[in-house]
């Protein structure tokens, strides 16, 4: 019995001599290397690292989610951290996932121009970093960014206003107030820009008066894009300049901030036969204020689809890390402060009551549970 273990073990011994002089092990024969490199095995396939800024706006959830989903699909690895709006949170998550030895980052930032260091860092071991939905201000070291038309989505929200009070007819004077989102955000100087080309030509003929007179984003920044900073925000203005007046429209760029305004409005009266809501624009389509949109008490909101966002951005990585032409359709428009980084923008839609069933629950985006 010894002796046959032993024969065994000798002879196998011998073959595995004879397999290596020959070169035949499986993993070594240049072939397989070969395979190995173009249909990389599962330990070896790419990580991808995901920043995500925090879980308090379910569209981050979505986006993390779909990103996952995709590049699992592709046969990438995925490491997902979203930062709860904390700066020194998403550096020590960025920095786990450099030190991890992550091949990619997609960062969509908290700040977008706290990450210099940390993307150095990144650049010197070789790693991809692509900006999402958020530019990466600062430093050489972002790749690509890819996002939505962030000037249209603010035109979008200001032709709601436009259209829901017949300003191109000639109608008027109502009373407007404008919100911007955060000012660690290059998006929402995009949305305020884009909104205001709209709106600024009916503020100038009267059409529109801001009672306020708070304009600009030095004034109506939202810092965080906090929605109890909104709301604070709105109970200001209502207390000091509409005791006597109706507001009639708020111009605000994200969902989460028209949720506070909402709050603040119906805190004095607003949303009854005597006093209508005003029009209230947002951003997102995320589900809370769908059925607020469904109760009628937020009118708009621009819907950008984190599916195709997600995918645009595997695309992308997929193309870089095989050394493919990455696609991209614009390199003027974002200047990162130390140069422009090549985007890829998509379209965003505007929802109300009447497109919002097919845009979101239609498509698959939403289920009609989701909504009641
Ligand atoms: C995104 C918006 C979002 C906002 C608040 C922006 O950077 O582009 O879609 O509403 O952040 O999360």
């Amino acid at each position: 019995m010894k002796n046959n273990k032993t024969l065994i073990i000798f002879l196998a011994m011998l073959l595995a001599l004879f397999l290596s002089a020959c070169g035949g092990s499986s993993s070594e024969t240049p072939a397989a290397s070969e395979a190995s490199s173009s249909a990389p095995a599962v330990e070896e396939a790419a990580l991808i690292g995901i920043s995500m800024p925090t879980k308090s706006s379910s569209r981050w959830i979505s986006d993390g989610e779909s990103m996952v989903k995709v590049f699992t699909e592709m046969g990438y690895r995925t490491d997902l951290q979203f930062a709860e709006d904390d700066i020194p949170n998403q550096l020590a998550q960025i920095e786990n996932m450099v030190t991890r030895g992550v091949d990619v980052l997609i960062i969509a930032a908290i700040d977008g121009s706290t990450l210099s260091d940390i993307l150095k860092k990144a650049h010197d071991q070789g790693v991809l970093v692509v900006a999402y939905d958020r530019l990466i201000t600062k430093t050489e070291y972002v790749d690509y960014y890819v996002t939505f038309d962030n000037f249209q989505v603010g035109v979008l929200q200001a032709s709601q206003i436009e259209s829901a009070l017949g300003l191109k007819d000639g109608k008027g004077p109502f009373n407007v107030e404008l919100f911007g989102g955060s000012p660690d955000d290059t998006n929402a100087f995009y949305f305020y820009d884009g909104g205001m080309s709209i709106l600024q030509p009916y503020i100038d003929n009267g059409q529109l008066m801001v009672q306020s007179g708070q304009m600009g984003m030095d004034k109506v920044s939202t810092l965080r894009w906090d929605g109890a900073v909104a709301q604070a925000r709105m109970d200001n203005l209502l207390s000091a300049f509409y005791t006597d007046k109706r507001v009639d429209a708020v111009l605000a760029p994200y969902d989460g901030l028209s949720r506070g305004i909402i709050s603040s409005l119906k805190g004095v009266g607003y949303g009854t036969a005597g006093q209508p809501w005003p029009v209230v624009t947002g951003q997102d389509a995320e589900v809370a204020s769908i059925k607020q949109m469904i109760a009628g008490e937020q009118m708009f909101t621009v819907f950008k689809d984190t599916r195709e966002l997600a995918k645009q951005a595997a695309t992308m990585v997929d193309a870089a890390l095989k050394g493919q032409e990455v696609p991209i359709n614009d390199t003027s428009t974002y200047n990162n402060e130390v140069k422009i980084v090549p985007s890829y923008l998509l379209v965003p839609y505007s929802v109300d009551i009447n497109n919002y069933h097919e845009i979101l629950v239609e498509s698959g985006y939403y289920t009609e549970d989701q909504l009641k």
